[in-house]
């Protein structure tokens, strides 16, 4: 099907064909499924939620849950005041969460549903929390989603009592359950208390115990939000995905905050580990440094078959651009590097990135999509594809060797329990990226030419 995209590329300003992006419900349930004992509620129709819960279904393997205000005609003509407030008891009564998280859906946004006045006027059980965040879909992307839902938690719950908890607290991005674990591990390396928010390990990557537990042990409780006001410090991962939650935190309660790229890569990494000691001041251990040694071994071991290879980035902006960051590590040319979320900070950043490593004919941009991806690709290719699975058919069409990674990935298993993050993330990119140019090498490869060793 893809064959058919033509070579010639023309302006677009109001089509977007494979967008390279979701809608912003899909990341609001997903930061709401990282606050324990959480459920998250879509205020639109039943579709608009099954839609986002498959999502993320398809991509963690693990049930997403989430209840919906099941907006039919009335509701879309009188306004969903009295489906907030059934939908909130029954909620409460047979699901038994701690909290539920509202977001909004095109539908409710346009009819100018007024949430704030909805939920002040709730009458809810005792102990028992509502937030909500408002999520229209046709701004942005599922990334902006994610960080008005998370401001949303913050908005309702944040305080600051005057009495410094002594912790860190970390804002992760949107990452994989087995990222956020490795970036705790790390903190736990440099010995620095932190608050994980949101925090999705243990929710969407829960053990098979034998028995279905709607809120399993994972999450940022309730808490830990509250208590994010009393922090020493912040760490914002994704300078795209943690600027405007950072800030308000900043703003709100006067948390002071460093603001760096996701830790994807030596550089990156590095940068977490830097923030991480100056807030615990204690040395970096031999252990971590010694992970940091083994990945640069590799980077110099593997970088014969991956200097100058190049390389389409796309996904998430902040996870396109710490993979931009790792593949200039490995002496590669990002040539394409794109995000459907429209962000001109994320082309300023990979311009910058290009920049600093000389790389020369790189491209980046912003509210892109695969249609354009796969057209630049048809005009001058590229050694190999990184990115979300809906980079496969072009993969195919072109035949270019693909590595998944970022969101979503709906066509292979276990990748969301290992990091791409951290030193060891990197050693399990490096691995997969020169693996794939390898094999491709292999599959090419004259009988002469043909080796046991590469
Ligand atoms: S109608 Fe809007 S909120 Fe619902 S699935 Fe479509 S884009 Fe998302």
């Amino acid at each position: 099907m893809l064959d058919l995209t033509p070579r010639e590329v023309k302006e677009r300003s109001a089509l977007r064909i494979n967008p390279c992006k979701t809608c912003q419900p899909v990341g609001a349930m997903y930061a709401a499924l990282g606050v324990h004992g959480c459920m998250p509620h879509s205020h639109g129709s039943q579709g608009c939620c099954s839609y986002h819960r498959t999502v993320l279904s398809r991509h963690f393997k693990e049930p997403a849950i989430a209840s919906s205000s099941s907006f039919t005609e009335g509701a879309s003509v009188f306004g969903g005041r009295s489906n907030i407030n059934t939908a909130a008891k029954n909620v409460f009564d047979m699901y038994g969460p701690d909290i539920i998280a509202v977001h909004t859906t095109c539908l409710s946004e346009t009819i100018g549903d007024d949430l704030n006045s909805y939920i002040m006027d709730l009458d809810l059980p005792e102990g028992k929390i509502v937030v909500h965040a408002n999520t229209p879909s046709y701004v942005g992307s599922h990334v902006n989603g994610f960080f008005n839902m998370m401001m949303g938690f913050m908005n309702y719950l944040t305080q600051r009592t005057g009495t410094p908890n002594g912790k860190t607290a970390v804002f992760p991005g949107w990452l994989n359950p087995g990222d956020i674990r490795e970036l705790r591990r790390l903190a736990g390396l440099m010995d620095v208390p932190a608050t994980f928010f949101p925090d999705q390990s243990g929710v969407m990557d829960a053990p098979m115990t034998g028995r279905y537990d709607m809120y399993p042990q994972g999450g940022t409780t309730i808490e830990e939000i509250r208590g994010l006001g009393d922090c020493a410090g912040l760490i914002a991962l994704g300078e795209i995905i943690g600027a405007e939650p950072a800030e308000l935190l900043r703003k709100k309660w006067k948390v002071p905050f460093v603001l760096l790229p996701a830790p994807i890569g030596v550089s990156n990494t590095d940068q977490y580990v830097s923030a991480l000691r100056r807030a615990s001041k204690t040395e970096v251990p031999a252990e971590l440094e010694a992970e940091r040694g083994r990945l640069v071994d590799l980077l110099l071991d593997s970088h014969q078959h991956t200097y100058m290879k190049k390389a389409a980035i796309f996904g998430d902006p902040d996870v396109a651009l710490g993979l931009t960051s790792l593949a200039l590590e490995m002496g590669m040319v990002p040539k394409y590097v794109i995000t459907g979320t429209p962000k001109e900070e994320f082309t300023r950043r990979a311009n910058a990135l290009f920049s600093k490593y000389g790389a020369e004919g790189c491209t980046a941009k912003a509210n892109a999509d695969l249609f354009e991806l796969h057209q630049w690709i048809k005009n001058e290719p590229v050694d190999v594809m990184i990115g979300t699975t809906y980079g496969k058919q072009i993969a195919k069409a072109e035949d270019v060797p693909f590595v998944r990674a970022g969101f979503p990935v709906l066509d292979r298993y276990g990748g969301t329990l290992l990091p791409i993050v951290g030193y060891s993330g990197a050693i399990r990119l490096t691995e997969q990226i020169t693996g794939a140019l390898l094999d491709r090498f292999d599959r090419d490869a004259s009988d002469e030419d043909f080796e046991i060793v590469l």
